[in-house]
């Protein structure tokens, strides 16, 4: 990850904050499935296009799995961008506020993701629920450490 300049952090650091949030719930989230799992899981179903390279057995029929490169919805990567846009929505906000982050999950932001903006709603309650509730050991985490940081550095 990267902050696209010096400017990006001094000028908001508490959007830049957010967004090391963000990625903080991928990381905790990639430790705890382990990375391969995170990894193939992340990039499902597009990872498939490398069977054009993994099964020459099949001859030109391989290249079927180049199929797997266009913007099929990808419901693990769906999966984890919500749970932390959700980190992203309720640090915030503090509310329910779904209309910015949507537009991640349709554009080519990432690759039309999952263009269904009823199950977008959805997931991003559900998880902010859990931020709410405490319910999830690693949102529940990174909040309070994102809440504890903000304090200290008075942003
Ligand atoms: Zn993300």
């Amino acid at each position: 990850m990267y902050f696209p300049s010096q400017q990006y952090v001094t000028e908001d650091p508490e959007r830049a904050m957010r967004l090391l949030a963000h990625e903080a719930v991928h990381l905790l989230d990639s430790r705890r499935w382990t990375i391969p799992l995170f990894a193939l899981s992340y990039l499902f179903p597009q990872v498939l296009v490398l069977g054009v390279l993994g099964v020459p057995w099949l001859g030109t029929w391989a290249w079927a799995f180049l199929g797997f490169a266009l913007p099929w919805p990808a419901p693990g990567r769906f999966y984890w961008e919500a749970r932390a846009y959700a980190l992203s929505m309720w640090l915030r906000y503090e509310a329910f506020q779904t209309q910015p982050y949507q537009t991640y999950f349709c554009s080519w932001a990432y690759y039309r993701m999952f263009p269904f903006p009823k199950k977008i709603d959805r997931a991003l309650a559900r998880w902010a629920n859990k931020i709410q509730t405490a319910k999830d050991p690693v949102l529940h985490q990174v909040w309070t450490h994102y809440q504890a940081a903000v304090h200290t550095n008075n942003l």
